[in-house]
């Protein structure tokens, strides 16, 4: 009998198993749950949204809630800047657009093919959207660096990434600076780069003065340099200071009333790595040398600074040495 009900139990708990985790991992997802960082839209002009990503890295705790996404309502429907790192967390931001509009999804903007902006594109293509991006996201699309990161991706954040996570096209590559028009609402869309990347976008929205800047701009944290052109980057950040905007919203930290003020850690920051290791390179002083010799006091109390600070300055060294050939 003993041995009947400890089997019956094993057997319910094997059933029930996979039920009891489905049902963990919807609950979890709902805001405000403990371990799962909240997500709360804010709006920053009439029918203007956007939801902010925390200061960290990626990881299967935060569901990879690192960058940021925006969302406008027009009479048309709605359109999404950018998608945020990972399918649940795109659901996430669907049902915060729920609870202001039930209007339809148009489409969804990409600011650059970076994961943390892209990994949840398919929820807003299954829910009707089309995807606009630049043209040259189709560089990262077929490049091993974006299949490498999405297999590691697949371990590091599961369940929130897994087999089934993709990695979307554009429906609509646009080439030059091109205007939306959804429902009587502008988007202009600019390309920048190649800067942060070679497929930057940034949307000015003229009606409400919105700009999203996308990772041109950081804030609150030591910007993701990578295989950035800074030079350009740098030039493109001018460009951006030329628009009359009332709200910037970059695509990590907090949106800004004060666009030129709070793009200065991402000028300033870039221009610094330029200099100090462009020095170093010109004189043909080894990279370790260099980088122990920069007084890095002013950016070191910057979130993220202990985990990207130090490839962000390998990497503009080697730029600089080509740069300088
Ligand atoms: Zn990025």
């Amino acid at each position: 009998m003993k041995r009947r009900l400890s089997t019956l139990i094993c057997s319910a708990v094997l059933v029930l198993a996979p039920l009891l985790m489905t049902h963990a991992a919807v609950s979890q997802a709902q805001e405000g749950s403990a371990g799962v960082p909240a997500m709360q839209a804010k709006q920053v002009a009439p029918n203007v949204y956007y939801v902010e990503g925390l200061s960290e890295l990626g990881s299967s705790a935060n569901q990879n809630f690192i960058s940021n996404a925006g969302f406008v309502i027009t009479p048309a429907g709605v359109v999404v800047i950018d998608a945020l790192g990972s399918p649940e967390l795109a659901r996430r931001l669907i049902a915060q657009i729920r609870k202001v509009t039930p209007k339809p999804l148009n489409t969804v903007i990409v600011t650059h093919y970076h994961a943390d902006h892209v990994y949840g594109l398919q929820v807003f293509k299954e829910a009707g959207a089309r995807i606009v991006a630049h043209e040259a996201s189709g560089e990262y699309l077929n490049s091993d660096t974006a299949r490498l990161r999405l297999d590691a991706s697949r371990q590091e954040l599961f369940p929130w990434v897994d087999e089934n996570t993709k990695l979307l096209p554009p429906d609509e590559p646009i080439k030059g600076a091109k205007k939306l028009v959804v429902g009587g609402v502008d988007f202009e869309l600019i390309p920048v780069g190649p800067s942060h990347t070679p497929d930057d976008l940034v949307v000015w929205l003229p009606q409400s003065k919105v700009l999203f800047a996308g990772d041109l701009v950081f804030r609150n944290r030591i910007p993701f340099v990578g295989q950035a052109d800074s030079r350009q980057w740098i030039e493109s950040l001018n460009t951006l200071l030329k628009f009359p905007a009332k709200v910037m919203v970059p695509g990590h930290g907090p949106a800004s009333t004060k666009p030129n003020q709070d793009m200065s850690l991402t000028r300033d920051y870039l221009v610094y790595l330029r200099q100090t290791m462009g020095k170093g390179a010109a004189e043909l002083v080894p990279f370790e040398e260099v980088y122990k010799n920069t007084d890095w006091s002013r950016f070191n109390k910057v979130p993220m600074f202990q985990y990207a600070n130090r490839m962000n300055a390998y990497n503009t060294y080697l730029l600089m040495e080509r740069e300088g050939q």
